[in-house]
């Protein structure tokens, strides 16, 4: 169905709507009004109206847990590469979620969002999903040659490797909010099937410094997450997000660093994995507050090939 064909759409707002990335039925339903009001320029009334149409359309809504198990039963798992690591989160990387590896400098996030960017490629019987991947890279650390490392080591041919794999530097937190909202179109057209941001909350940092603008920072980082979500709930694809964490200088007893974006950022992320360094050049992983998993720890490593036990 085309988003001409809801009731209240014409050829105008249609164009609004597609020009501002809403460009299915499917990603009008799952809009917020505010969203579409800001986004296409609509009346808050008509917003509204046009979003219930494409719910109705869609008959969405209400959901038996039959259908919810069987939504479930399209999530698909990435292997991280590290079966220890795998197990701590029941298998793989889960599609239709987000998950936020967040740990101090070194503590292998980027290694990780590498090796994911090669095992999507490898077929399902080895841990991937046959899929490419999108990596929005905010800090510059995206680095091919560490690619080709890994995807040698899994037997993939390297430049196919890089191919399938679509690199977007974002140069600010609008600009990363806006490839994040535009990334539909890249996502259909490439199969895109794990998106990374690496990482989620540098640029929010720095772009809204000071008490006075947490308030907006969160505002945003909200909508960020709220888009990621969506993209990972309509193509049934994976987000992993990187965090770094910050010093609480209040804090006296036990571990003194938080990860950066508080509630927000901890409330959206289905699975969030604390990353710290060990004695040999050892990882720890740390599985904190998942819906259906134990807490628990898992050791890895980071060698030449990539993500090991
Ligand atoms: P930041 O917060 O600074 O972004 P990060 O958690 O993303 O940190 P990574 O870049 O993932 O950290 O980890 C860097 C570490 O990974 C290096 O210190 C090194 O120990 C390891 N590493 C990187 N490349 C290789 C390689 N080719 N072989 C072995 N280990 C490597
Ligand atoms: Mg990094």
């Amino acid at each position: 169905m085309d988003i001409e064909e809801l009731p209240g759409v014409g050829a105008a707002t249609a164009e609004k709507l597609r020009e501002a990335g809403y460009k299915t039925v499917e990603a009008i339903a799952v809009a917020h009004p505010a969203e579409l009001k800001e986004a296409a320029g609509l009346g808050e009334g008509t917003a509204i109206k046009v979003i219930a149409a494409a719910r109705d359309s869609l008959q969405m809504g209400f959901m038996t847990g039959i259908e919810v198990l069987e939504k479930r039963k399209t999530m698909r798992k990435i292997s991280t590469g590290s079966s220890a690591l795998d197990g701590l989160l029941g298998g793989g990387i889960e599609t239709q979620a987000i998950t936020e590896f967040f740990g101090e400098f070194g503590s292998g996030k980027t290694q990780i969002c590498h090796q994911l960017v090669v095992n999507v490629q490898l077929p399902e019987e080895e841990g991937g999903l046959g899929k490419n991947a999108l990596y929005i890279d905010t800090e510059n650390t995206f680095r091919p040659e560490r690619v080709i490392q890994m995807a040698e080591a899994k037997g993939l041919k390297p430049e196919e490797a890089l191919e399938n794999i679509v690199v977007a530097r974002a140069y600010n937190s609008d600009h990363q909010m806006l490839l994040v909202e535009k990334a539909e179109e890249v996502i259909r057209e490439k199969g895109i099937g794990l998106v990374i941001v690496d990482s989620l909350t540098s640029h929010f940092r720095s772009d809204y410094t000071g008490r006075g603008m947490l308030s907006d920072r969160q505002q945003k980082l909200n909508r960020h997450m709220h888009a990621l979500q969506r993209l990972s709930d309509i193509h049934n694809l994976a987000v992993v997000v990187t965090n770094q964490v910050m010093m609480r200088p209040d804090f006296f007893f036990g571990d003194p660093t938080a990860p950066i974006g508080g509630h927000v950022v901890a409330h959206a992320s289905t699975f969030r994995v604390y990353l710290r360094k060990s004695k040999g050049g050892k990882r720890v992983a740390r599985l904190i507050d998942s819906p259906n998993l134990p807490e628990g720890e898992a050791i890895f490593t980071v060698v030449k090939e990539g993500i090991k036990d």
